[in-house]
């Protein structure tokens, strides 16, 4: 018994050290892609449930490594904030969304919302607001064009500063969403706390809203709760129509997902919107 637990120890800290040993790898390279230019930014449409219109989207990374082909973007945003390159990478999907914006602008689309996920991380990082700041004064653009999304991935250690920079960013005129609303940390306490404007419901309850009456509990609940807050609610994940008739029904203003549009290439998504106003 005492060789078999050894030998289990053993095959454990091998896989503890192949993981580190990605991970140390991984961040290596994506710091790399990031400086190469070689990630790319996916929108994903959000439309108004009850005109159908598009208001905006979200902005997606996609990374295509060399060697290990697509990476998921949960994997290495999470490795970016692990190994602190997390700031370089957020700044760098900023950068992207105003020039995607600019573009829009240039093709007469106006009235564009580009939704950015942040990391807590960079709401806590020196220089990382003035960085937003003096970007969209570069690109000419406004802060009110811009949702940041937000999840609490981690918990916030320093909760002062963290409330006041994120007063800060509602005062630039950002609009704030909390992201992923009921999972994991992103809770009743962080909604009570900042000065959100949107949430985000989580695609883990809306994918079976048309077969769980639990979810759907959840669901009507959570949407009557912000609204009483005055807080704009989106739900992510609609797959199919009736799960988007179903959120028209609870008053649900804004939706996304594969049945709208999957996340798609800035171009392809040029010509999606230019398809969707015909
Ligand atoms: P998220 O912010 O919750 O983004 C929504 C995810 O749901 C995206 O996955 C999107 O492709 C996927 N999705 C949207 N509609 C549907 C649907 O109808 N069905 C299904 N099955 N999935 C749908 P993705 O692109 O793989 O991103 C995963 C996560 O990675 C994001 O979750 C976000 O937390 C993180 N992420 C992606 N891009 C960025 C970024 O630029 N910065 C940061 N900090 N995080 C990012
Ligand atoms: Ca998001
Ligand atoms: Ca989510
Ligand atoms: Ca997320």
């Amino acid at each position: 018994l005492a060789i078999g637990n050894g030998n289990l120890h053993g095959i454990y800290n091998d896989h503890v050290n192949n993981n580190d040993q990605r991970k140390v790898m991984l961040a290596s390279d994506l710091q790399t892609a990031i400086e190469a230019g070689s990630l790319q930014l996916y929108h994903q449409p959000q439309t108004s449930t009850s005109t159908g219109m598009v208001v905006g989207s979200e902005v997606l990374l996609r990374w295509s490594h060399p060697n290990y082909g697509f990476i998921p973007p949960d994997e290495f945003v999470r490795i970016a904030e692990d190994t602190g390159i997390i700031n370089k990478l957020s700044e760098w999907v900023f950068n992207k969304s105003c020039e995607h914006l600019v573009e829009l602008m240039k093709l007469g689309i106006d009235n564009h919302i580009v939704s950015v996920n942040m990391s807590v991380h960079d709401v806590m990082h020196n220089g990382f607001i003035s960085y937003l700041i003096r970007t969209i004064e570069r690109y000419q653009l406004r802060a009110d064009m811009f949702v940041l999304e937000l999840t609490e991935t981690v918990s916030v250690t320093d909760t002062k500063k963290f409330t006041r920079n994120m007063l800060e960013l509602k005062d630039i005129g950002f609009c704030l969403a909390i992201d992923d609303f009921g999972t994991g940390y992103s809770s009743l306490t962080y909604v009570s706390k900042h000065p959100f404007d949107k949430l985000k419901i989580d695609r883990e309850f809306i994918k079976n809203l048309d077969q769980s009456d639990k979810d759907f509990t959840i669901v009507s609940a959570t949407i009557k709760m912000a609204k009483s807050l005055g807080l704009e609610v989106v739900a992510e994940g609609v797959e199919d129509q009736k799960t988007l008739t179903l959120l028209k029904s609870l008053n649900c203003e804004w939706a996304q997902g594969y049945h709208i549009s999957k996340p798609l290439p800035f171009e392809a998504y040029v010509e999606w919107l230019d398809e969707e106003s015909i």
